[in-house]
């Protein structure tokens, strides 16, 4: 089979936060956290921070992932 247009397996769907206890953002995956829909907030992911293990928010990222990349040329979601 040929794929036409590659879609995204929404494991891999990347998510992007800053912890509010240690100020770190974070990149990860949709596999690495645990997801949550919200009807009015929209969906995000919380996960446990890479450097302070607190809990902390992550949303979707738009634009892919920015790792590997110059991360200034990428914007981070901050609220
Ligand atoms: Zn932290």
């Amino acid at each position: 089979m040929k794929i036409i247009k590659e879609g995204q397996l929404p494991d891999k769907q990347i998510f992007r936060g800053t912890c509010s206890h240690c100020k770190t953002q974070f990149e990860c995956e949709r596999w690495e956290g645990q997801y949550e829909n919200h009807q009015r907030d929209g969906d995000f992911l919380r996960v446990d921070c890479p450097l302070c293990s607190k809990s902390a928010i992550a949303y979707p990222a738009r634009g892919g992932s920015l790792i590997g990349q110059d991360q200034r040329s990428g914007s981070w979601i901050d609220r």
